[in-house]
């Protein structure tokens, strides 16, 4: 059974940035699904802005074959099984889609075409979303003509992507220049991975259920594991990444977000502001890593070639521009919580390019039982372990020790309570976007960071680069298609831990 899908309000989504990868890839899709399973009604429009001499013909159409890739490409069935793209009710729906699209060409640098935006747009304060699918160094251009044209409204909402700033400094920088024109409670800043359906599940592992709650401290816990590996390697974002590097475009965001989560305090309520003050208390916690500690801390790594599930792919330096760079694609760190829950279970944060699987997952393991009443030989006791997988095969299992079946004795296995989501719930996986889109019509910013959470990321941030330029800390080599370098898992072992990469175990 899945839950009732409630339509929202006639809405204008207006992206900047329409003609981009992001809209082609996520907003179109996205946009397209929570339509077709009827949650998007009345005369809404999504307006695509860009530079592009197109018509709105020429947008329709460029939307089309997004859909059509998207539908292909994943296979992916809509929630009433519509199955691709020769699919004639696919293709109905997709026309009624189609007629929403609009599209007005703007360079959002110039003066030019800000007027028939806003003729499009109307008088009317319409709830209206500007999604600024474009670089941020364009976010602050794009806030001043808005309010110069009048388009900021009561209604008005921004929707902003990472990356928000390139450290403290540069992401103070860009929330006061977003914040000059818009208020706080209509910034909507997206971190795709709290809008993916186990992170939601989180939420109600934690606090919809009596069970795990008692558990949950430094007295049960033994540590927690936060792992988002990527196969891919850089694939045509090398410009971008090589000033980034994985601290900065996955840890600062992604990594930190996912710890927040497992670690907060409940929440007064499910409200956007009970859980994002819960949330920035322990981005407040988090014990600073400095020049002091960083190298006992953190490991750096950058890939060579290697192969990836049998196919030969090239290194880190061979797929950036001018072969040279001491910027990491992995990153390990072992983070630790200053407070009363928490104190002295270590967080080990992990992700990378290039690594053996991609996966998405946090592991939280608990303490062993405290004595074995079993004789030995029985079975050696494992701790018990919660995996939360993001992705891929979304869904939780719990480890724990039960009697083999059967006869022969008592013999004793680790087996998992398991709940994959995709067959428990034969629904077509949403994307974390659709969810995230519709909140922003809805209001409901819950899933969205505020500006003091980026703002405090950052702040423990910053140091561990400093404290990496100051030190000129290592970058470990490590082959395409394993888990990153041998230092990391030293840094692991020398607390007598190891990664959780067996998902049979
Ligand atoms: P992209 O493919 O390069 O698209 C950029 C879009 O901005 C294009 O539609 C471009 O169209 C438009 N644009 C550029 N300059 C403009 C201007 N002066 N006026 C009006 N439109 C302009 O970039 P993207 O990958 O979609 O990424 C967009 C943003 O989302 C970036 O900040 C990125 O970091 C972030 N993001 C992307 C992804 C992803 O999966 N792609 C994921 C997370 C975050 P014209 O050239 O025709 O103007």
């Amino acid at each position: 059974m899945t839950s009732k899908l409630i339509p929202v309000d006639e809405f204008d989504y207006v992206v900047f940035g329409g003609t981009g990868d992001l809209a082609r890839r996520k907003l179109i899709p996205s946009l397209f699904h929570r339509c077709v399973d009827g949650q998007i009604l009345g005369n809404s429009r999504i307006v695509g802005v860009s530079r592009a001499a197109m018509s709105g013909e020429d947008f329709r159409q460029f939307a089309s074959d997004a859909l059509d890739r998207s539908i292909v490409g994943n296979n992916a069935k809509t929630s009433d099984q519509t199955s691709g793209a020769d699919d004639e009710e696919y293709q109905s729906r997709k026309q009624e889609f189609l007629k929403r699209l609009h599209y007005i060409q703007v360079d959002v640098l110039s003066d030019a075409g800000w007027p028939q935006l806003a003729q499009l747009l109307g008088n009317e304060d319409r709830l209206r979303a500007y999604y600024l699918a474009v670089g941020p160094s364009l976010f602050g251009a794009i806030a001043e003509r808005l309010h110069s044209n009048g388009l900021i409204r009561e209604h008005s909402r921004l929707v902003i992507e990472k990356p928000i700033g390139h450290d403290l400094v540069s992401a103070r920088e860009l929330n006061q220049t977003v914040g000059r024109y818009f208020d706080e409670n209509q910034i909507y800043r997206i971190d795709h991975y709290l809008g993916k359906e186990t992170v939601q599940n989180l939420m109600a592992l934690r606090f919809a259920n009596a069970l795990y709650e008692p558990l949950w401290n430094s007295a049960h816990i033994d540590h927690v594991q936060i792992t988002v590996a990527e196969s891919i390697g850089v694939e045509g974002r090398g410009g971008y990444y090589d000033k980034s590097g994985a601290i900065r475009d996955m840890v600062q965001n992604h990594l930190l977000q996912l710890l927040c989560l497992v670690a907060m305090e409940p929440p007064a309520s499910n409200d956007a502001d009970s859980v994002r003050d819960e949330k920035l208390k322990v981005l407040r916690s988090l014990e600073p890593i400095t020049a002091s500690n960083v190298e006992q801390l953190t490991v750096r790594g950058q890939y060579g070639s290697g192969a990836i599930h049998g196919q030969p792919v090239v290194g880190y330096l061979d797929e950036i521009e001018g072969g040279e760079s001491s910027t990491e694609s992995f990153v390990a760190i072992k983070a630790e919580i200053a407070n009363w829950r928490w104190a002295g279970v270590p967080f080990y944060l992990r992700t990378g390019k290039r690594l053996a699987e991609q996966v998405s997952e946090i592991s939280i393991q608990f303490k062993p039982a405290p004595h074995n009443i079993f004789p030995e030989g029985v079975a050696q006791l494992k701790a018990n372990r919660l995996v939360i997988r993001l992705q891929p095969d979304e869904g939780v299992k719990q480890w724990i020790m039960i009697k083999d079946p059967g006869p022969g004795g008592m013999r004793l296995r680790h087996i998992a309570l398991d709940m994959s989501f995709a067959e428990e719930f034969e629904a077509r996986s949403i994307d974390a976007y659709e969810r995230l889109l519709l909140d922003v019509i809805r209001g409901n910013a819950t899933l969205f960071m505020r500006r003091d959470e980026v703002e405090a990321a950052w702040k423990w941030i910053d140091p561990i680069i400093s404290g990496w330029e100051e030190n000129n800390q290592k970058i470990h080599k490590y082959t395409a298609g394993t888990w990153g370098p041998t230092a990391s898992i030293a840094l692991i072992e020398r607390n007598h831990r190891t990664w959780h990469e067996d998902v049979d175990n």
